[in-house]
């Protein structure tokens, strides 16, 4: 029988997947057991992620006045569906949270990531518009999902737009430059200070795109971090 996720697809927490521990490869298990060393309880990792639009919409009808509204409404509602799913299990969540988590080495294992020219993973159907939100670690027996064998947008794309759309030239070289793509996203007048040019050039899954005040929120959110961090980590190593 398969595991319902129903009330996850509901509100966008679209994508899942589920892993046996003792089955997934050892460098993946290895890495693990170093990010929680309580790993070697649990039997299975529960992965879930969003695609497309709907879990930004979810969240707005619930309200933005979190700090972090998209993780708080996630955890909230994974939690609520694990304790309604699997009553009398345990999990723990290991994201968000503190450990160091490789959710592109799942991604790649649940069939979801496929590496980009401006390194945002990209999915075979939803193109970049897909996110990771939550991963628990549980003692439960849900049948394992199997990744599709799916090929990388990227191998079919022979004029790749993205890379003539970054205004940095972060991909010119063919490696990509995050140095080059955060000073020009800190530059007073950026075209990118609040998306990412090359995101929205790429064709993959356009229908599936974020909403624009999505968008807007995310990468606001990341260029306040990289302020942060270039203000508070020189003035650690300063
Ligand atoms: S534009 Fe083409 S090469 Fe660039 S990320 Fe999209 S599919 Fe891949
Ligand atoms: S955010 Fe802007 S500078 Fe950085 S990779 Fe995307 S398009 Fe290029």
């Amino acid at each position: 029988m398969s595991t319902d996720f129903g009330a996850l697809d509901r509100v966008g927490l679209n994508l899942q997947a589920v892993f046996d521990l003792n089955a997934l490869p050892t460098q993946a298990r290895d890495r693990l057991a170093r990010a929680f060393d309580g790993a070697h309880r649990y039997r299975q990792l529960i992965l879930i992620g969003n695609a497309g639009p709907t879990l930004w919409r979810s969240v707005c009808a619930d309200g933005l006045a979190a700090d972090h509204p998209i993780d708080d409404f996630s955890i909230r509602t994974v939690e609520r569906w694990f304790a309604q799913h699997s009553p009398g299990h345990r999990m723990h969540r290991l994201y968000p949270g503190n450990a160091p988590v490789d959710l592109q080495a799942l991604g790649q294992l649940a069939g979801w990531h496929h590496p980009s020219p401006f390194k945002i993973g990209i999915h075979a159907e939803r193109g970049t518009w897909f996110a990771y939100r939550v991963a628990l670690l549980a003692d439960t027996d849900l049948p394992p999902t199997t990744a599709p064998a799916t090929p990388s947008p990227c191998t079919r794309c022979a004029d790749t737009p993205c890379i003539a759309a970054c205004p940095a030239g972060a991909m010119a070289d063919g490696n990509f430059a995050l140095d080059a793509c955060i000073g020009y996203r800190r530059q007073s007048g950026s075209r990118c200070a609040n998306t990412c040019l090359a995101r929205l050039a790429c064709p993959a899954g356009s229908v599936h795109r974020y909403d624009a005040a999505q968008i807007h929120h995310g990468y606001t959110h990341s260029l306040r971090m990289i302020e942060w961090f270039a203000t508070n980590g020189a003035r650690r190593t300063g």
